[in-house]
């Protein structure tokens, strides 16, 4: 089996999705569902983790934001049970509890239009709490999102780290800049957002030729 950390990693970057895909990805949405994993992952850039752990008390619907906390307690996930250590024995992480994958994962993120209804939907309308009561796996997130990419006929995998990069190139597209963008997506270093934005800029450049 392929292990899915490493592709991911390495095949993030080649799967960013241009804007005709993320056309065609939205256009394939079935369910409402659906749309809130794909539009969820896509529009609020989180890491898929994150997503996974995300309560509607991190939404604030009145100021339109989502807020990231520090740790949260989380009896589900495997890796969430587990304790973590330094070399030297120092506890970085409880037990049975949830933290970001870095210090700069524990943000603020601007909720854009783009997303608002369907959050609304999903723990307003629908009532939900948080996201595992009705995805228990990381693996179920992985797996909509998969399935609606092929639904699409996008001809390379599609899966949440995949619309977490894409979410970089849609910012740097609209001129955010590489501090805003840095920050967004909860990187250490501005050297990811410098990436997404020559990125984006290529792929500016590509579809320009191409309809030229
Ligand atoms: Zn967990």
């Amino acid at each position: 089996m392929v292990n899915r950390e490493n592709y991911e990693k390495s095949a993030t970057k080649e799967n960013v999705l241009t804007d005709d895909e993320i056309e065609a990805l939205l256009d394939a949405i079935k369910t409402m569902y659906e749309e809130f994993v794909v539009k969820g992952l896509l529009y609020t850039g989180l890491r898929e983790s994150a997503f996974h752990h995300m309560k509607e008390s991190w939404v604030d619907f009145d100021r339109r934001l989502i807020r990231v906390p520090r740790k949260q307690r989380c009896m589900v996930c495997d890796s969430c049970k587990k304790p973590r250590y330094t070399k030297s024995g120092n506890e970085t992480k409880a037990a049975n509890t949830w933290v970001p994958k870095t210090s700069a994962g524990t943000r603020t993120i601007p909720m854009v239009p783009e997303v608002q209804e369907i959050l609304d939907w999903y723990f307003n309308q629908q009532g939900h709490k948080t996201v595992i009561e009705q995805y228990r796996w990381r693996q179920n997130l992985y797996n909509t999102v998969r399935k609606v990419g092929k639904r699409a006929k996008i001809d390379h995998p599609v899966f949440p780290h995949a619309l977490r990069g894409t979410f970089a190139t849609i910012l740097a597209k609209k001129d955010f800049d590489m501090w805003e963008i840095k920050d967004t997506l909860g990187w250490k270093t501005i050297q990811p957002a410098i990436f997404y934005i020559n990125l984006a800029g290529e792929q500016i450049k590509k579809s320009f030729e191409e309809k030229w």
